[in-house]
């Protein structure tokens, strides 16, 4: 999607400092980090929200959440992290290109408000 920034991010017209590439994801960390670690782990195919996946998307996702295991435990986060999808409207999701936030570094509070 021209007009989306995430979109903009995985073509490299936006910069971010990407932590990891593949040909299906693009991982970059959050410009306003909410803990010590604060990444953002997106599809390179533009999907709007959790609401908008087929199942020929589980494979992508499972890709997702599997990276996600291996660069938590390359970064040293031993002691656990979180990993939030917001969406919609009441779950303060502000980008609508698909994202998953890994949030680690400190002692994380819950519920989460
Ligand atoms: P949401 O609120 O949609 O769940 O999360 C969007 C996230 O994207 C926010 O944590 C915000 O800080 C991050 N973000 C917004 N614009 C940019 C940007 O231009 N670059 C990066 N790296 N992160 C961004
Ligand atoms: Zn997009």
């Amino acid at each position: 999607m021209s007009d989306c920034l995430f979109c903009k991010i995985v073509a490299g017209e936006i910069p971010a400092k990407i932590i990891y590439e593949d040909e299906w994801m693009t991982v970059f960390d959050d410009i306003s980090p909410q803990a010590p670690t604060h990444f953002l782990v997106i599809p390179k195919k533009h999907i709007s929200s959790v609401n908008e996946l087929t199942s020929a998307d589980e494979e992508l996702i499972g890709k997702l959440v599997v990276r996600i295991g291996r660069l938590t435990q390359e970064l040293g986060l031993k002691d656990g992290y979180r990993i939030v999808i917001n969406t919609g409207k009441d779950g303060q999701q502000t980008v609508q290109h698909l994202h998953l936030h890994v949030l680690g570094g400190r002692s994380l509070q819950w519920p989460p408000g």
